[in-house]
Protein backbone atom coordinates (compact mmCIF):
# COMPACT_ATOMS: atom_id res chain seq x y z
CA UNK A 1 0.00 0.00 0.00
CA UNK A 2 1.40 3.45 -0.81
CA UNK A 3 0.73 4.99 2.52
CA UNK A 4 0.91 8.74 0.82
CA UNK A 5 -1.90 8.03 -0.60
CA UNK A 6 -3.97 7.25 2.81
CA UNK A 7 -3.31 10.88 3.84
CA UNK A 8 -6.42 12.37 4.88
CA UNK A 9 -7.31 16.01 3.39
CA UNK A 10 -8.21 17.04 6.50
CA UNK A 11 -5.18 16.70 8.64
CA UNK A 12 -3.22 17.71 5.67
CA UNK A 13 -5.11 21.02 6.36
CA UNK A 14 -4.36 21.33 10.03
CA UNK A 15 -0.34 20.98 9.14
CA UNK A 16 -0.89 23.73 6.35
CA UNK A 17 -2.08 25.91 9.32
CA UNK A 18 0.26 24.79 11.61
CA UNK A 19 3.34 25.62 8.89
CA UNK A 20 1.77 29.05 7.81
CA UNK A 21 1.70 29.91 12.26
CA UNK A 22 5.30 28.62 12.11
CA UNK A 23 6.26 30.46 8.86
CA UNK A 24 5.60 34.28 10.92
CA UNK A 25 8.83 33.42 13.09
CA UNK A 26 11.09 33.16 9.60
CA UNK A 27 12.63 35.34 7.33
CA UNK A 28 13.11 36.29 3.55
CA UNK A 29 16.81 36.63 2.64
CA UNK A 30 18.17 39.64 2.27
CA UNK A 31 20.68 39.02 -0.29
CA UNK A 32 18.58 38.74 -3.13
CA UNK A 33 16.66 41.79 -3.30
CA UNK A 34 13.66 40.32 -5.05
CA UNK A 35 13.61 37.36 -2.54
CA UNK A 36 13.88 39.38 0.06
CA UNK A 37 10.42 41.63 -0.91
CA UNK A 38 8.47 38.33 -1.15
CA UNK A 39 5.36 38.10 0.12
CA UNK A 40 6.04 36.05 3.13
CA UNK A 41 2.42 34.40 3.30
CA UNK A 42 2.86 33.22 -0.14
CA UNK A 43 2.24 29.56 0.28
CA UNK A 44 2.41 26.33 -2.16
CA UNK A 45 2.34 22.63 -1.71
CA UNK A 46 1.57 19.43 -3.98
CA UNK A 47 2.23 16.03 -3.41
CA UNK A 48 2.05 13.65 -6.31
CA UNK A 49 1.99 9.67 -5.63
CA UNK A 50 3.54 7.29 -8.50
CA UNK A 51 0.06 6.01 -8.93
CA UNK A 52 -0.74 9.41 -10.14
CA UNK A 53 -2.42 10.74 -6.84
CA UNK A 54 -2.42 14.39 -6.64
CA UNK A 55 -3.16 16.45 -3.62
CA UNK A 56 -2.71 20.36 -3.84
CA UNK A 57 -2.49 22.54 -0.99
CA UNK A 58 -2.60 26.65 -1.16
CA UNK A 59 -1.89 28.17 -4.47
CA UNK A 60 -0.46 25.62 -6.49
CA UNK A 61 -0.31 28.07 -9.33
CA UNK A 62 2.28 29.99 -7.77
CA UNK A 63 5.81 30.13 -9.76
CA UNK A 64 9.21 30.73 -7.62
CA UNK A 65 12.50 30.18 -8.34
CA UNK A 66 13.92 26.68 -7.24
CA UNK A 67 17.61 28.34 -6.09
CA UNK A 68 19.72 25.74 -4.65
CA UNK A 69 16.90 22.89 -5.44
CA UNK A 70 18.31 23.07 -8.78
CA UNK A 71 21.34 21.43 -7.30
CA UNK A 72 20.50 17.57 -7.09
CA UNK A 73 19.09 18.12 -10.65
CA UNK A 74 22.58 19.46 -11.90
CA UNK A 75 24.07 16.71 -10.49
CA UNK A 76 21.18 13.87 -11.96
CA UNK A 77 22.64 15.85 -15.43
CA UNK A 78 26.13 15.82 -15.17
CA UNK A 79 26.28 11.57 -13.97
CA UNK A 80 23.79 10.85 -16.42
CA UNK A 81 25.62 12.93 -19.29
CA UNK A 82 29.82 12.12 -18.28
CA UNK A 83 29.14 9.60 -15.37
CA UNK A 84 29.71 8.59 -11.52
CA UNK A 85 33.59 8.75 -12.07
CA UNK A 86 34.15 12.06 -14.23
CA UNK A 87 31.80 13.78 -11.79
CA UNK A 88 33.15 12.64 -8.49
CA UNK A 89 36.70 13.25 -9.19
CA UNK A 90 35.66 17.23 -9.62
CA UNK A 91 33.46 16.91 -6.39
CA UNK A 92 33.05 15.01 -3.40
CA UNK A 93 30.33 13.34 -1.57
CA UNK A 94 30.46 14.03 2.53
CA UNK A 95 28.48 16.07 4.32
CA UNK A 96 29.73 19.86 5.55
CA UNK A 97 28.83 21.68 8.96
CA UNK A 98 29.45 24.59 7.20
CA UNK A 99 26.61 27.23 5.27
CA UNK A 100 26.18 26.65 1.89
CA UNK A 101 28.73 29.46 0.91
CA UNK A 102 31.31 29.11 3.11
CA UNK A 103 34.85 29.95 2.06
CA UNK A 104 35.99 28.14 5.26
CA UNK A 105 34.68 24.36 4.41
CA UNK A 106 36.55 24.43 0.57
CA UNK A 107 39.82 26.11 1.97
CA UNK A 108 39.77 23.23 4.72
CA UNK A 109 39.47 20.96 2.02
CA UNK A 110 41.72 22.07 -0.38
CA UNK A 111 39.84 24.19 -2.97
CA UNK A 112 38.07 20.46 -3.83
CA UNK A 113 34.53 21.09 -3.04
CA UNK A 114 32.48 18.56 -0.15
CA UNK A 115 29.71 17.79 -1.69
CA UNK A 116 27.43 19.32 -4.98
CA UNK A 117 24.64 20.35 -2.73
CA UNK A 118 26.82 23.42 -1.53
CA UNK A 119 27.74 26.37 -3.97
CA UNK A 120 31.24 24.99 -3.82
CA UNK A 121 30.23 21.76 -5.74
CA UNK A 122 26.85 23.10 -7.19
CA UNK A 123 29.74 25.80 -9.40
CA UNK A 124 31.88 23.44 -10.11
CA UNK A 125 29.53 20.81 -11.72
CA UNK A 126 27.42 24.10 -13.67
CA UNK A 127 30.86 24.16 -15.29
CA UNK A 128 30.33 21.34 -16.49
CA UNK A 129 26.92 22.16 -18.72
CA UNK A 130 27.15 22.34 -22.37
CA UNK A 131 27.28 25.53 -24.34
CA UNK A 132 29.13 28.68 -24.64
CA UNK A 133 27.21 31.38 -22.58
CA UNK A 134 25.34 30.87 -19.06
CA UNK A 135 22.04 30.89 -21.09
CA UNK A 136 23.27 28.41 -23.50
CA UNK A 137 24.29 26.15 -20.48
CA UNK A 138 21.23 26.91 -18.13
CA UNK A 139 19.06 26.04 -21.10
CA UNK A 140 21.10 22.84 -21.57
CA UNK A 141 20.11 21.97 -18.58
CA UNK A 142 16.06 23.63 -18.29
CA UNK A 143 15.53 21.56 -21.48
CA UNK A 144 16.45 18.40 -20.41
CA UNK A 145 14.51 18.29 -17.03
CA UNK A 146 11.30 19.72 -18.97
CA UNK A 147 11.59 16.58 -21.40
CA UNK A 148 12.26 13.91 -18.65
CA UNK A 149 10.82 15.53 -15.92
CA UNK A 150 7.15 16.40 -17.57
CA UNK A 151 7.85 20.20 -16.29
CA UNK A 152 7.27 23.57 -18.00
CA UNK A 153 11.03 25.37 -16.31
CA UNK A 154 11.29 28.79 -17.08
CA UNK A 155 13.72 31.77 -16.38
CA UNK A 156 12.52 34.00 -13.67
CA UNK A 157 14.50 36.77 -15.70
CA UNK A 158 13.69 39.39 -13.02
CA UNK A 159 15.06 37.23 -10.18
CA UNK A 160 18.42 36.78 -12.02
CA UNK A 161 18.69 40.69 -12.51
CA UNK A 162 18.02 40.90 -8.92
CA UNK A 163 20.69 38.13 -7.89
CA UNK A 164 23.28 40.27 -10.58
CA UNK A 165 22.19 43.30 -9.00
CA UNK A 166 24.27 43.47 -5.77
CA UNK A 167 27.88 41.91 -5.45
CA UNK A 168 27.73 38.11 -3.81
CA UNK A 169 30.95 38.74 -1.76
CA UNK A 170 30.48 34.62 -0.75
CA UNK A 171 29.97 33.10 -4.09
CA UNK A 172 33.06 35.76 -5.78
CA UNK A 173 35.25 34.51 -2.78
CA UNK A 174 34.57 30.22 -3.77
CA UNK A 175 34.94 31.49 -7.65
CA UNK A 176 38.19 32.72 -6.87
CA UNK A 177 39.73 29.98 -4.38
CA UNK A 178 38.66 27.11 -7.10
CA UNK A 179 39.95 29.10 -10.20
CA UNK A 180 43.02 28.73 -8.24
CA UNK A 181 43.23 25.51 -7.72
CA UNK A 182 42.57 25.02 -11.20
CA UNK A 183 39.35 23.61 -10.96
CA UNK A 184 37.26 26.18 -13.58
CA UNK A 185 38.74 26.92 -17.26
CA UNK A 186 36.33 29.85 -17.23
CA UNK A 187 34.89 30.76 -14.06
CA UNK A 188 33.13 33.57 -15.08
CA UNK A 189 31.05 31.36 -17.12
CA UNK A 190 30.50 29.02 -14.56
CA UNK A 191 29.15 31.38 -12.13
CA UNK A 192 26.77 33.23 -14.70
CA UNK A 193 25.85 29.28 -15.40
CA UNK A 194 25.32 28.44 -11.96
CA UNK A 195 22.61 31.96 -11.18
CA UNK A 196 20.76 31.32 -14.26
CA UNK A 197 20.26 27.80 -13.17
CA UNK A 198 19.28 28.98 -9.61
CA UNK A 199 16.70 31.27 -11.35
CA UNK A 200 14.60 28.18 -13.12
CA UNK A 201 11.04 28.66 -11.75
CA UNK A 202 8.42 26.58 -11.82
CA UNK A 203 5.22 25.61 -9.41
CA UNK A 204 4.94 22.98 -6.65
CA UNK A 205 3.32 20.61 -9.22
CA UNK A 206 6.76 20.68 -11.81
CA UNK A 207 8.65 20.71 -8.53
CA UNK A 208 7.23 17.43 -7.88
CA UNK A 209 7.33 15.64 -11.05
CA UNK A 210 10.99 16.53 -11.01
CA UNK A 211 10.99 14.22 -7.60
CA UNK A 212 9.25 11.49 -9.24
CA UNK A 213 12.26 11.38 -12.23
CA UNK A 214 14.07 10.80 -9.16
CA UNK A 215 12.00 7.71 -8.01
CA UNK A 216 11.49 6.45 -11.47
CA UNK A 217 13.74 7.50 -13.59
CA UNK A 218 12.31 6.46 -17.36
CA UNK A 219 15.53 4.45 -19.80
CA UNK A 220 17.71 5.14 -20.35
CA UNK A 221 18.42 7.26 -17.45
CA UNK A 222 19.77 5.37 -15.01
CA UNK A 223 18.46 4.35 -11.24
CA UNK A 224 21.95 4.29 -9.40
CA UNK A 225 22.48 7.73 -10.67
CA UNK A 226 18.96 8.86 -9.12
CA UNK A 227 19.82 7.12 -6.15
CA UNK A 228 23.02 9.02 -5.48
CA UNK A 229 21.29 11.87 -5.82
CA UNK A 230 18.46 11.05 -3.02
CA UNK A 231 21.79 9.78 -0.51
CA UNK A 232 23.49 13.69 -1.01
CA UNK A 233 19.81 15.07 -0.40
CA UNK A 234 19.78 13.12 2.91
CA UNK A 235 23.40 13.76 3.80
CA UNK A 236 23.25 16.85 2.32
CA UNK A 237 20.54 18.82 1.17
CA UNK A 238 19.60 21.19 4.28
CA UNK A 239 22.67 22.99 4.89
CA UNK A 240 23.75 22.42 8.61
CA UNK A 241 20.05 20.60 9.12
CA UNK A 242 21.05 17.96 7.29
CA UNK A 243 22.28 15.93 9.89
CA UNK A 244 19.47 16.38 12.40
CA UNK A 245 16.98 15.52 9.93
CA UNK A 246 17.84 13.40 7.88
CA UNK A 247 18.13 11.78 11.87
CA UNK A 248 14.66 12.65 12.96
CA UNK A 249 12.86 11.94 9.45
CA UNK A 250 14.93 10.52 7.24
CA UNK A 251 13.39 11.40 3.64
CA UNK A 252 15.55 12.76 0.81
CA UNK A 253 15.12 16.36 1.27
CA UNK A 254 16.76 19.37 -0.71
CA UNK A 255 15.72 23.41 -0.30
CA UNK A 256 16.89 26.82 -1.54
CA UNK A 257 16.83 30.47 -0.33
CA UNK A 258 13.35 31.35 -2.05
CA UNK A 259 11.28 29.04 0.52
CA UNK A 260 11.29 25.83 -1.85
CA UNK A 261 11.71 22.75 -0.53
CA UNK A 262 11.54 19.44 -2.41
CA UNK A 263 11.14 15.72 -0.22
CA UNK A 264 11.03 12.08 -1.78
CA UNK A 265 9.10 9.20 -0.44
CA UNK A 266 10.85 6.59 -1.87
CA UNK A 267 8.86 3.94 -3.56
CA UNK A 268 5.36 6.48 -3.41
CA UNK A 269 6.01 9.89 -4.44
CA UNK A 270 7.50 13.49 -3.60
CA UNK A 271 6.45 16.53 -1.73
CA UNK A 272 7.18 19.96 -2.83
CA UNK A 273 6.52 23.33 -0.54
CA UNK A 274 6.89 26.48 -1.38
CA UNK A 275 6.52 29.06 1.62
CA UNK A 276 9.11 31.71 1.86
CA UNK A 277 10.18 32.52 5.33
CA UNK A 278 13.56 30.58 6.25
CA UNK A 279 15.01 29.05 9.69
CA UNK A 280 18.59 30.57 10.55
CA UNK A 281 19.99 28.17 8.43
CA UNK A 282 18.17 29.30 5.13
CA UNK A 283 15.38 26.13 4.99
CA UNK A 284 11.97 27.32 4.54
CA UNK A 285 10.05 26.82 8.19
CA UNK A 286 6.39 25.56 7.07
CA UNK A 287 8.33 23.65 4.60
CA UNK A 288 10.34 21.24 6.88
CA UNK A 289 7.38 21.16 8.90
CA UNK A 290 5.01 20.22 6.14
CA UNK A 291 7.56 17.33 5.67
CA UNK A 292 8.10 16.19 8.76
CA UNK A 293 3.96 15.81 9.66
CA UNK A 294 3.70 13.85 6.80
CA UNK A 295 6.74 11.45 6.80
CA UNK A 296 5.59 11.10 11.18
CA UNK A 297 2.28 10.22 9.58
CA UNK A 298 3.38 7.72 7.17
CA UNK A 299 5.94 6.19 9.30
CA UNK A 300 4.58 6.06 12.41
CA UNK A 301 0.95 6.23 13.41
CA UNK A 302 0.17 4.23 10.07
CA UNK A 303 2.78 1.97 9.91
N1 LIG B 1 21.71 31.51 -5.71
C1 LIG B 1 21.73 31.33 -4.30
C2 LIG B 1 23.12 31.58 -3.77
O1 LIG B 1 24.07 31.14 -4.34
C3 LIG B 1 21.23 29.96 -3.99
C4 LIG B 1 21.47 29.54 -2.59
C5 LIG B 1 20.43 28.60 -2.04
O2 LIG B 1 19.31 28.51 -2.50
O3 LIG B 1 20.80 27.92 -1.07
O4 LIG B 1 23.29 32.20 -2.78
Amino acid sequence: MNKLETLQPQHLLEWVKLAQQKASFGKTPDYIPLLHQTDPQLFSASILTLNHQTYSLGNSELTFPLMSVIKPFLLFYVLSHLGTETVFKRVGNQPSDYPFNALEQLIADGGFPRNPMINSGAITLASLLPGKDGIECGESLRLWLNQWGNCQLFLDRLMLESVQSLPNPRNQALLQELSAKGSLKNPQLALNTYNYICCLAGNTIDLARLGLLLINPPSPLQKDHCQIVQNLMITCGLYESSREFAQRVGLPTKSGVSGAVLSIVPEQGAIACYSPPLDQRGNSLAGLFLVEEIAKAIFCSLG
